[in-house]
């Protein structure tokens, strides 16, 4: 079977931070393929360069070298223009929730679907409550951010991350404010919409007890790709079922 254009595309990414005698490489030589649909955890110490590459990724930094194409798009050299139209079919959620305290949660999610399209008031509002109940939160729709607790807060950001079904979602450590119970709840969430949407996650994590919901686990090491289970996918599949049984 021959497998689709990939989602993400990386070949031999370096990137720096700092000029001059400051300048410091970050990240080393990264190669990495998503797939539609796919569910990618990835995993590592502070500070070995996540971050840095899940911003390249979602066009909110320049690519200095190597190659990185989003949906067969290549961002190296790519401008302002283009980078804003690769963020448009993005999906983020950060470990803060990030959300408007002055808007409720509907008036959040519809805020991402205005941005967006030219959609009718009416279809915006339709979609943002469709997207809240998908997440559990039909009976706090029309509550403000500081009435609802963090993972209620989180579930209006997937909700405002999928509304627009866009192709990727990038999740920066979005269960590291949470409590055991909702961090699972809001993982399990997530990879429910995107599977029924056909959307790839990246997902960076230092919670060991959501690794199971991935379909590939990478490893970020000083800013090396350490390990990638896509080679090793029956070994990480068997372990993934020992766990579950
Ligand atoms: P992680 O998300 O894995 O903790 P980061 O990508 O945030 O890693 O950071 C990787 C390295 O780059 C760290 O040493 C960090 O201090 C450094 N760094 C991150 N952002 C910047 C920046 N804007 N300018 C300079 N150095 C940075
Ligand atoms: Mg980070």
């Amino acid at each position: 079977m021959m497998r689709q254009e990939p989602v993400i595309a990386i070949k031999n990414l370096n990137h720096y931070y700092g000029r001059g005698a400051l300048k410091r490489q970050i990240l080393f030589d990264i190669n990495l393929e998503i797939y539609a649909g796919e569910i990618v955890i990835m995993t590592g110490p502070s500070g070995s360069g996540k971050t840095t590459l899940l911003s390249l990724i979602g066009g909110l930094r320049s690519v200095q070298e190597g190659s990185l194409k989003f949906l067969s798009e290549e961002l190296l050299g790519a401008s302002q223009n283009q980078l804003v139209q690769v963020r448009r079919k993005i999906g983020y959620i950060f470990q803060a929730h990030n959300l408007l305290g002055f808007l409720t949660a509907r008036q959040n999610v519809q805020m991402a679907v205005e941005l967006n399209d030219a959609v009718a008031q009416s279809e915006a509002i339709a979609k943002s409550e469709a997207m809240l109940t998908a997440v559990g939160l039909q009976e706090r729709i029309n509550y403000y951010p500081d009435n609802l607790s963090g993972g209620q807060k989180q579930r209006i950001a997937i909700a405002r991350a999928l509304v627009n079904h866009p192709p990727l979602v990038l999740a920066d450590e979005p269960t590291a404010a949470l409590d055991k119970q909702s961090g699972r709840d809001v993982v399990e969430i997530m990879q429910r919409l995107a599977k029924d949407q056909g959307t790839s996650i990246l997902l960076v994590t230092h919670d060991n007890r959501i690794l199971d919901i991935a379909d590939r686990i990478v490893e970020m090491e000083d800013g090396l790709l350490a390990r990638d289970s896509q080679s090793v996918v029956s070994h990480y599949d068997s372990g993934v079922r020992n766990q579950n049984s």
